[in-house]
């Protein structure tokens, strides 16, 4: 989920990533522009017009962002690409949001608010820029460019609105359409039938933009790569709510007793490679314990018993369980292990490192089935 994208930083509590297509952005421009003035391209100006999209780009998203709030919806990080973003909602938070009968239209209205924002601050900053200084023509060719920055503020964000509005999922316009297609159609179907209709629009665009107005062929890129991200991200969402428990959870696996001592217990640990341990009387689960807490308790107080440092409450699970309802359970508690047990017995165990494993494989692996299935 996180590849192909940097982290430039936290807004508002969410993790704001780079897309890689707004990497090449300056180089596109820069390219375009050494085309258009022959050879007379000016850097600076350059990322001053990266810097511009970026910001709307993100004022954009950031006013989906605040619908989703409305509904729940906890925004954890934000992908950025030059022309949508790729929000990603916090899990463990998502219960409370479950779909509902009328989910279609809570979709809409968080689509719609992207482009009615982009329309809104083309608006104003046409006015404060028509107000500053009344000299500076709007409505001259070309709209886009770092020869005239303040006309490329209104025009970044009119062409945001208008393209948002392509029905190509994930841009605003394929998300309506999506919602639509949900209404009659179960949600993972509906988005691989926007994605099918998003790809199709891309190629169109790659292709005819070979032949006319080479920025149609980088709106294709964009949408193409955006559409593979939220495919992405939607395989990640079916594997944790149709995964369970039994299909990975670790069953060969060391215990502690609580009766063991902190140096019998780092001895252990270095001969396994996990790095959370259940603390076991007997056939009861009484405890869980990190390595990294023998480790602190070790510092701290030297040698004692795991019993006195071992954590006494933990969530269990049984087989049946998602790998989300595991993966909440973990974040609501902030711990890293999850025992699984039956008629009170430990059966197995589910540790954070080994579910980011596992989701990964597990994720390659239905790609890999659906595609055969559908090929
Ligand atoms: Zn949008």
């Amino acid at each position: 989920m996180r590849s192909m994208s940097i982290s430039v930083g936290k807004l508002f509590g969410v993790d704001v990533r780079l897309h890689f297509t707004f990497l090449l952005l300056p180089l596109f421009i820069y390219g375009f522009e050494y085309a258009a003035h022959r050879g007379n391209a000016n850097g600076p100006r350059d990322l001053a017009l990266v810097g511009i999209i970026l910001a709307c780009v993100g004022a954009h998203e950031w006013g989906h962002m605040l619908a989703a709030k409305r509904y729940g919806l906890i925004p954890k990080a934000v992908i950025l690409l030059p022309l949508t973003g790729v929000a990603i909602y916090d899990e463990s938070k998502a219960e409370k949001a479950q779909p509902s009968a009328l989910m279609w239209i809570r979709e809409i209205r968080i689509a719609v608010v992207g482009p009615l924002l982009s329309l809104g601050l083309a608006c104003l900053s046409a006015g404060m820029i028509k107000a500053a200084s009344p000299g500076i023509e709007l409505w001259k060719w070309p709209w886009l460019a770092a020869g005239n920055l303040p006309r490329s503020v209104v025009w970044a964000n009119l062409y945001l609105a208008m393209i948002n509005l392509i029905p190509a999922y994930p841009l605003d316009g394929g998300r309506i359409l999506r919602a639509f297609f949900s209404r009659t159609i179960d949600p993972s179907a509906a988005t691989r039938r926007a994605v099918s209709i998003s790809n199709a629009i891309s190629m169109v665009l790659i292709v005819a933009g070979l032949f006319s107005d080479k920025w149609l062929t980088v709106v294709g890129v964009i949408v193409f790569s955006a559409a593979q991200l939220e495919e992405r991200a939607l395989v990640f969402q079916s594997v944790l709510e149709n995964v369970r428990l039994e299909e990975v959870m670790l069953t060969d696996f060391a215990t502690l007793s609580p009766a063991d001592t902190l140096e019998d217990a780092l001895d252990k640990a270095v001969h396994s490679l996990q790095d959370d341990f259940p603390v076991v009387r007997g056939s009861d689960m009484v405890g869980v314990i990190s390595r990294q807490r023998i480790l602190d308790a070790l510092r701290a107080e030297g040698n004692g018993y795991v019993q006195a440092v071992m954590n006494k409450i933990f969530e269990v699970s049984v087989r049946h369980d998602s790998l989300g309802s595991a993966f909440r359970k973990l974040t609501a508690r902030n711990s890293s292990i999850i025992p699984v047990v039956e008629d009170e017995r430990l059966v197995g165990i589910v540790t954070l490192q080994n579910l980011m494993h596992s989701m990964q494989l597990l994720a390659e692996s239905r790609k890999l089935k659906r595609e055969e299935q559908e090929g």
